[in-house]
């Protein structure tokens, strides 16, 4: 045999062997991506499950599921304080019908209408309570 035709034969076959890894690689690269993808895609579906669930059972719960309500309720409702707390921070309220931030002393939405006189509770609409301001004796 012509040690030519080995030698381009070995090549040609390293070539092949080559170009064979990098599609294999290539090709677990893109299915370990599509894996990747579809666990996120299952991850989302449980959560939405889950969300449906505790929205379902909130007021209802398992006894086995009470103590993980319990837990997602004080999350969801120190979630809505800190939003509270940005809100104040920042001089606002957020109108209950449209969403809009407008400042505190509002009494009517800018950009609605809507009366501003109402604060939302869980995401229901209740009157604000009148506070009473205490009143004070000024001592001279
Ligand atoms: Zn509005």
């Amino acid at each position: 045999m012509s040690t030519w035709e080995d030698l381009k034969g070995s090549l040609y076959a390293a070539g092949r062997d080559m170009s064979q890894k990098a599609k294999e690689v290539s090709e677990i690269a893109k299915l370990k991506m599509d894996i990747h993808a579809k666990e996120d895609f299952v991850e989302k579906q449980y959560a939405i499950l889950g969300k449906a669930y505790y929205e379902e059972n909130k007021d209802n719960a398992n006894e086995k599921d009470v103590e993980q309500f319990r837990v997602i309720t004080e999350a969801i409702e120190e979630i809505y304080r800190m939003k509270q707390q940005v809100l104040d921070i920042q001089g606002v309220i957020q109108c209950p019908n449209c969403g809009k931030k407008v400042p505190q002393d509002n009494c009517f939405c800018s950009a609605c209408g809507a009366k501003l006189d109402e604060i939302i509770v869980d995401g229901t609409v209740v009157s604000e309570e009148v506070v009473e301001e205490p009143e004070y004796t000024e001592e001279l």
